[in-house]
């Protein structure tokens, strides 16, 4: 029988930064979604355990064996302003399962009730935040970026109020761990030096072991993240993925996309789209994220900057030029994703002026980001036609389509094994904002049918699948939504 391997060494590790605490006891918990390959993967009980003993475990009903419920404390900046309590509101960590491959990774309930960090909140989710953050997280493991991944929801039978009513559930989500730049701030201000030391070992040791040898730690932590997040962000930018709330408690010290609430892929790709309802000033737009991301990244530094000085005062400097470096770092991933996104196999100095005269080209032209990405691979078939009905003015992008051709003819290649390369990273199908609101409407309403039909298009998100032609379809421009809503 499979046990619970929980080994749940944050508890252990780092005294002040959680209370113990429970789930709130659901009304008549029911299973509605569960990721039967997760489990697996986790080595935990999959769906033989039955329903009722899931929606039972998934949803507080019945502690998890071995479980150690705990709510986290983390600080974080909100929109630019620092808020030292915040902390798992309606989150609550059941501990740590190491996998059969001795990986190591975070249970945690998001919807299980108020906890001492809830404040004002009432610790609950809607199911159609927590389908949400379960449908665009699995879409992104698919799409090959690092996230959280989701591994139940159980709806708990009671309602809550979000303008509206609305049914509540459970998510489960999985993750590398829950630490946070959030999570050095609180320390950092909570705690002190020591504090912060002892986290950043921690951190080290779960995400960067190879680290833990490393003359300055504190430092040799700030680079891996800078790195991580500069991966992480280059992988956004090329999928269109706006994460809409990038505050530092929404950054993780792993790499991982966490915290699915306004987020959205881009139709239209324009820099300067942003979908959050609580976004008044497009801080989070679509091409704000990588300055974000650096900004966010000198909060982390300020952190971190008393333990790096305490190792080696001169290594303040290198903390600074890991900051000042960072905009070439991204530059670099973000490059080479493209890259692949054009079907480019080699490097050449011009690439980047290829790349940013295509978006400029772009903006304005109504062009459907995924759809004129994967345009751009069956024109080797069927030419410039292809990508021309993507654009309103395509004249504009004769002179753009001829150098591209070029530049791969100086790197000859099948183009039959050159499409399918562009293929495996430009998707067919991403979790598109008016399909997913519908859906998502529908499942509220009983009806899951949609839910479970996109969940199958994204979760392969690179090969066209008969009978979810619908799920690649561009939105008519009416039917665009362009606000999103934490609906948490
Ligand atoms: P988020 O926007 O999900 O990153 O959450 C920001 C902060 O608000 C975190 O400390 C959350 O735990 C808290 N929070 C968000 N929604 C709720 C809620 N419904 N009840 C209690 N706390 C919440
Ligand atoms: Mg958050």
């Amino acid at each position: 029988m499979t046990q619970w391997a929980f080994d749940n060494s944050l508890i252990r590790a780092l005294p002040g930064m959680f209370t113990p605490w429970h789930a709130e006891a659901p009304k008549a918990p029911r299973l509605v979604l569960f990721n039967d390959a997760l489990a697996e993967r986790l080595g935990i009980p999959g769906r033989a355990a039955g329903e009722a003993q899931l929606a039972d475990w998934y949803s507080g009903a019945a502690e998890v064996p071995g479980s150690e419920p705990a709510a986290l404390a983390y600080a974080g900046h909100q929109f630019g302003q620092f808020n030292p309590a915040m902390g798992d509101g309606r989150a609550l960590l059941l501990g740590e399962i190491v996998a059969p491959d001795g990986a190591r990774f975070d249970l945690q309930f998001k919807g299980s009730g108020r906890t001492p960090y809830s404040r004002g909140g009432d610790g609950m989710s809607t199911l159609s935040a927590a389908l949400r953050e379960y449908l665009v997280s699995e879409a992104m493991a698919a799409l090959g970026v690092p996230t959280t991944r989701s591994l139940a929801v159980v709806a708990t039978g009671g309602g809550i109020w979000r303008e509206q009513p609305h049914p509540a559930a459970v998510l489960t989500r999985v993750a590398a761990s829950h630490l946070r730049i959030g999570s050095f701030e609180f320390a950092a201000a909570d705690q002190g030096r020591e504090g912060v030391e002892r986290l950043a070992d921690y951190a080290l040791e779960r995400h960067y072991p190879a680290l833990l040898g490393a003359p300055n730690r504190p430092l040799a932590l700030l680079e891996a993240v800078a790195e991580a997040q500069a991966q992480l962000i280059a992988k956004w930018m090329a999928l269109g993925f706006v994460h809409g709330v990038m505050n530092t408690d929404n950054v993780t010290i792993s790499g991982e996309t966490i915290d699915y609430g306004p987020c959205a892929f881009l139709d239209t790709y324009s820099d300067l789209q942003v979908f959050s309802s609580i976004d008044a000033h497009g801080r989070y737009a679509y091409g704000q994220q990588p300055a974000v991301c650096r900004w966010n990244l000198y909060r982390l530094a300020s952190a971190l900057i008393e333990p790096i000085a305490a190792v080696n005062e001169a290594d303040a400097e290198a903390a600074r030029f890991v900051l000042e470096d960072w905009p070439i770092r991204y530059h670099d991933h973000w490059l080479r994703e493209m890259r692949a996104k054009l079907g480019l196999a080699t490097e050449r100095g011009e690439d980047a002026d290829l790349v940013r005269d295509l978006f400029q080209l772009l903006e304005g032209q109504q062009a459907d980001f995924t759809m004129t990405f994967r345009a751009l691979g069956a024109a080797f078939e069927h030419g410039f036609p292809v990508l021309a009905e993507q654009v309103l003015e395509p004249d504009k992008l004769r002179r753009w389509f001829a150098s591209w051709q070029a530049r791969l003819a100086e790197e000859p290649a099948d183009p039959a094994a050159r499409r399918a390369g562009m293929d495996r990273v430009n998707p067919l199908y991403i979790p598109r904002n008016h399909l997913l609101d519908d859906a998502l409407t529908a499942a509220e309403a009983g009806d899951l049918a949609s839910v479970t039909a996109m969940l199958a298009a994204v979760s392969a998100p690179f090969h066209p699948q008969a009978g979810l032609e619908r799920f690649a379809a561009i939105p008519p421009l009416d039917a665009a939504r362009h606000v999103t809503f934490c609906g948490t």
